[in-house]
């Protein structure tokens, strides 16, 4: 029972996080640890830029963080010939996967959720789809009873760094007006 209510959370971003953590759709009680797998993102400095706010999120919620390191080879390798799609696209299936199998591993038997549900410019199908091959995974849709405007206002209130474009090199070439609609 006690196992039912931990639940593993793969965090990409404060942002991001400050919406699922209090969602209405997890019910209270639940023992939250958050896991930050990003090997996604484009370079170490914005890994630690975006750790350093997720450490701020978790000191606020008093939550126990478990850092991925940082592994933008094995990263690229993984998503190799799907570099020119474009966002939204296959690539992005396979960066979902790569950072669900990893959290996924960290939780073991207990249940994990992942918060990358909450943006609206991410299918949270598609999402499901691959984290339902893990036995564990929880499909919580937390884009839903406005999580992505909880964790914006949070996000404005702490003060957290919003980045305006989603992580890898290759999302940094979508057009400036859509980097501008992706501001967290
Ligand atoms: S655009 Fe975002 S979700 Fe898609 S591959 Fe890049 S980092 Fe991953």
């Amino acid at each position: 029972m006690d196992d039912m209510r931990e639940l593993f959370l793969h965090i990409c971003c404060a942002p991001c996080g400050g919406g699922c953590i209090r969602h209405p759709d997890l019910s209270p009680g639940r023992n939250i640890t958050l896991v930050y797998s990003n090997s996604n993102l484009d370079s170490e400095t914005e890994f630690e830029k975006r750790l350093h706010e997720v450490k701020r999120l978790a000191a606020f919620y008093e939550l126990q963080l478990i850092v991925d390191p940082y592994d933008h080879e094995a990263w690229l390798q993984a998503v190799r010939g799907l570099e020119n799609e474009p966002e939204g696209g296959k690539r992005c299936q396979k960066c979902f996967e790569f950072n669900l199998k990893r959290t996924s591993k960290f939780a073991g038997e207990k249940s994990f959720a992942t918060t990358l549900t909450v943006s609206p410019r991410k299918a949270s199908a598609a999402i499901f789809e691959i984290g339902m091959k893990y036995p564990n995974f929880e499909k919580v849709d937390f884009k839903k009873k406005n999580g992505y405007l909880t964790g914006r206002n949070f996000a404005l209130e702490q003060g957290f760094y919003r980045q305006n474009y989603c992580g890898c090199e290759f999302s940094r070439r979508e057009p400036a007006v859509n980097q501008k609609e992706f501001q967290l």
